[in-house]
């Protein structure tokens, strides 16, 4: 028997690959609902909100305008998370997967939960992330049950950027305070220049290079201006969810090899708990850790993930965009030109012939860069590309284009 602690993404696909290899499973789960925060707060919500917003500026390109009010976004936002949370009740059901409800701890490599010690002979520690506290963060958007107009968000990274995007395009009058010069830290600096730029564009308010203090429902910044708003969005400050499992290793994350294996025998992690931050890495380390638990012998690769921000143009990136980079706006290409979508630029990285990494701020960026990721993933070189046929005309076609001008021809 195997005991997985969460129902978020890493824990349903470690349950899931449990069951199908014939272990007898019990999924832990101290709330209510299953899907964790991918389903209940983060991913499902925020694209079932930003899909109507995607269209309207769709539309906005060709002259025509689509109006939603707030409440109809979390309106769509809780039909899917009610959708996908019950579709997931079934699933589990369906594969003979045993629920508890109730809040777990790990005692003597053994999980307790609800007064009863369960005995497994494998744990799945896979309790992903806890939001941050002093103001309201993006899990809390579809929840709002009264419409807004200001909102000041702290934070200029990935959460930032997505809901300063999806506030400004519902209308909201959005401030975002950032303490460095640029969106987006860490990043490309072709992606922060232009993404900066266009949210300023956009009306958004961008107050950079300024630390912020949360008072109440402002922001008061280092040089001493307040900025008030119906409420404060805390973009950043995550932590894993530890309360109870202080008997593993760990550093601000639980700890783990690549065989998800974490400091105690027969117990595993994967997900956000261990430090990612994508749903994506939580389905394939969750499907690693019960791979493991269950002996046969599997290392996480987590080298080639592509990232995406769900903006119009969207943002996607994967691995490393340094070295020998070519770049292409998209202005150039027929599709963005006979749709109006020529915003945004897409940049490649090689080495020795071989991708290592690309952005793209971009219409359809997400596939894009997932077909960037594939050619990365399986070592295809750059000129073997050459003499795939991508579609005309196409968003893809801009990867073509810039793997002719990595082979010098015109
Ligand atoms: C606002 C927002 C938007 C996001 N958008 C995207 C996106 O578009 N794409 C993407 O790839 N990622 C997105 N993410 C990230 C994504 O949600 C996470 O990477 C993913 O949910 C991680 O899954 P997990 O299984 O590791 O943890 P979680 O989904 O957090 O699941 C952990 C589960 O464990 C339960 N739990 C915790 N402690 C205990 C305990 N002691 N006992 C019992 N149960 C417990 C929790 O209740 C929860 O259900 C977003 C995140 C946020 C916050």
């Amino acid at each position: 028997m195997i005991t997985i602690v969460g129902s978020g993404a890493a824990g349903v696909y470690a349950a899931l690959t449990a069951a199908s290899l014939g272990e007898k499973v019990t999924v832990v789960e101290e709330r209510e609902k299953l899907g964790g925060t991918c389903v209940l707060f983060g991913c499902i919500p925020s694209k079932a909100m930003l899909h109507p917003l995607a269209l309207a500026y769709s539309l906005d390109r060709i002259g025509k305008t689509l109006n939603f009010s707030y409440l109809e976004l979390t309106k769509l936002a809780k039909d899917a998370i009610n959708q996908l949370s019950k579709g997931l009740e079934y699933i589990l059901e369906s594969h003979d997967i045993n629920v508890i409800h109730g809040k777990a701890s790990l005692k003597g490599g053994k999980i307790e939960v609800n007064g009863q010690t369960l005995n497994s002979e494998k744990v799945i520690i896979a309790t992903g992330t806890i939001k941050p506290s002093g103001a309201l963060a993006a899990d809390d958007l579809p929840y709002l049950d009264k419409d807004f107009n200001k909102v000041v968000i702290v934070g200029g990274g990935v959460g930032g950027v997505e809901y300063g995007w999806l506030l400004r395009m519902i209308g909201k009058e959005v401030h975002i305070v950032e303490k460095e010069d640029l969106l987006l830290p860490k990043h490309d600096p072709n992606l922060r220049k232009s993404v900066t730029n266009y949210f300023s564009k956009l009306g958004i308010k961008l107050h950079m290079g300024v630390e912020a203090k949360i008072d109440g429902n402002a922001v008061i910044t280092s040089k001493g201006e307040k900025i008030e708003g119906d409420f404060v969005l805390l973009s950043f400050g995550r932590k894993p969810n530890l309360e109870g499992f202080e008997e593993l290793r760990r550093d601000k994350w639980l700890l783990v090899n690549e065989y998800m294996e974490t400091s105690l025998k027969n117990v595993y992690a994967a997900g956000d708990v261990t430090g990612s931050f994508t749903a994506h890495e939580a389905i394939h380390e969750g499907i690693t850790a019960a791979l493991n638990a269950l002996g046969k012998r599997k290392a996480y690769d987590g080298s080639v993930v592509p990232k995406v921000i769900y903006t119009m143009p969207q943002i996607a990136y994967i691995g490393k965009t340094t070295g020998n980079c070519k770049k292409i706006d998209m202005v150039t290409l027929p599709r963005a030109i006979a749709e109006k979508e020529t915003e945004g630029f897409l940049k490649i990285c090689e080495e020795g012939g071989k991708i290592v990494g690309a952005v793209a701020f971009s219409e359809r960026a997400e596939e894009i860069i997932t077909i960037i990721g594939i050619a990365m993933k399986f070592g295809v070189s750059i000129s073997s590309l050459l003499d795939f046929q991508f579609p005309h005309p196409s968003y893809l076609e801009a990867i073509w284009e810039l793997v002719r001008t990595f082979e010098g021809i015109m």
